[in-house]
């Protein structure tokens, strides 16, 4: 008789993480960290740091904004809980929308996989919409990745009119 080994999907994940509050550089840097610490999670490339000006409510701090690549085992909905674990340690409170936060964690992609749920969505509802999700993203794949039911990144860059970006040289 032959044992059977049983491997799981590993499935690979780009998040989005933003600051402006408490030490910007700090947060996304210790977060990239806790990421990584994840034992279901391997990290596998991460942007530069990007300084942007903030959307939503007026009087904000500038954010700091980065792009991450992981590979996971873990299925959408357990590794948005260990994200938002991930930002509740970082003291997240969730107040206002669009509001200064220490540390957003947000699942850009993951895979090719479309989910619209309650609770989630993916490719991430604001993904074509901001230079400071699509210009880090591009520093770590390729203009010609696709970003289902959206397009190619390329193309979304061109398009997209959001603010201007700064990388960091740290
Ligand atoms: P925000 O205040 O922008 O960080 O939004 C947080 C909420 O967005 C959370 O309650 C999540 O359940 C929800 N959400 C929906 N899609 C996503 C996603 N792709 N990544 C992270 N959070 C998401």
């Amino acid at each position: 008789m032959t044992a059977s080994i049983k491997t799981e999907p590993v499935f690979t994940v780009f998040i989005g993480l933003g600051s402006n509050l408490e030490n910007p550089v700090q947060q996304i840097r210790t977060a990239i960290g806790a990421i990584q610490a994840n034992k279901g999670i391997n990290l596998v490339k991460a942007s530069s740091l990007y300084k942007t000006a903030p959307v939503g409510p007026e009087g904000q701090p500038d954010y700091i904004n980065a792009v991450v690549e992981v590979q996971t085992t873990m299925q959408p909905q357990a590794l948005l809980a260990t994200l938002q674990t991930i930002e509740n340690q970082h003291g997240r409170k969730r107040q206002l929308h669009w509001g200064a936060r220490t540390l957003d964690l947000d699942i850009l992609l993951f895979d090719e996989q479309v989910i619209s749920q309650p609770n989630l969505v993916i490719p991430h509802a604001h993904i074509s919409e901001r230079n400071f999700v699509l210009i880090p993203l591009l520093e770590i794949t390729d203009d010609s990745l696709m970003i289902p039911g959206k397009g190619q990144l390329n193309d979304l860059l061109q398009q997209c009119r959001d603010n201007a970006i700064e990388k960091l040289d740290i």
